[in-house]
Formats: C-alpha cells, structure tokens, sequence
C-alpha cells in the first residue's frame, strides 16, 4: 500500500520531475548516487548553477535544489538531505504543477511586500516548513 501511494506521488511529482531532467540534461552535470522513494539524489560538480540569479552577492549559499523528486547537490548533510526530502514530499502532496506554482507564487509575494531576494526566500512557507524538518 505504501508503495503505491509513493508511485502515485512520483507520477503527481512528474511535471516537475521533468523540469529536473531537463535541466540535468542541459545545465548540470552530476550524476545519481542515491535512489529512494524519498527522492532521487543527483551529485553535481559545482553549486554554480545552484545559485539563483541575483542572489550571488555570497547572502544566498545553497548546496542543493530539488526539482519534483530530484535532489540536485553539491553536499549532502544529514540536515539537508532532511530539509530537500521535505520538498520532495511537498511536491509529492501537491503535485508537479501546483507546488512549484505555490512556491514561486509565494516568492513573488514575498517581493511584493519590498523584502529583498533572501528574504522572500526564506518566507516561503515551503521553506520554513523544510527547515522544521532538519
Ligand atoms: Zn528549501
């Protein structure tokens, strides 16, 4: 039963799982390391590409992103394998398009109301969620 509820979740995770693939397949370069139904861990070379735009003044520093299922990172700690597996059940609740909706949506509320990058980041719900979970 559990097992079909995580491939159920997987299959609802999928758009964003895509967008993960596509990036792995034009972006990144890493390789899988670990497989679980908690997500799909995926090493990359550098955080380089892990940085979003904007944020690389050294306020922003993040070793992994998860996209759907997939962990993209550079270092894994036990703290944030914890934190981006919370992301992936996030996405396996709401699903590949409304999660990834939501969180942006959020973000960008976060800026509307004149916080700075960082912030909004880090007043996404999502995120303080994850970091509950650490
Ligand atoms: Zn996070």
């Amino acid at each position: 039963m559990r097992i079909a509820l995580y491939l159920l979740g997987h299959l609802w995770a999928l758009p964003h799982t895509l967008f993960g693939l596509l990036l792995l397949a034009t972006v990144y370069r890493g390789k899988v390391t670990r497989w679980s139904w908690g997500g799909i861990e995926v090493r990359l070379d550098s955080n380089r590409d892990l940085i979003p735009k904007g944020m690389e003044n050294g306020l922003f520093e993040t070793a992994a992103q998860t996209h759907g299922v997939l962990i993209f990172y550079v270092a894994l700690s036990k703290r944030l394998r914890r934190h981006e597996r919370r992301h992936v059940l996030q996405c396996i609740i709401l699903g590949g398009v409304l999660y990834p909706a939501a969180y942006g949506l959020l973000y960008v509320v976060g800026l509307c109301q004149g916080k700075s990058a960082l912030e909004a980041y880090k007043a996404i719900w999502f995120e303080k969620n994850a970091r509950a979970a650490e």
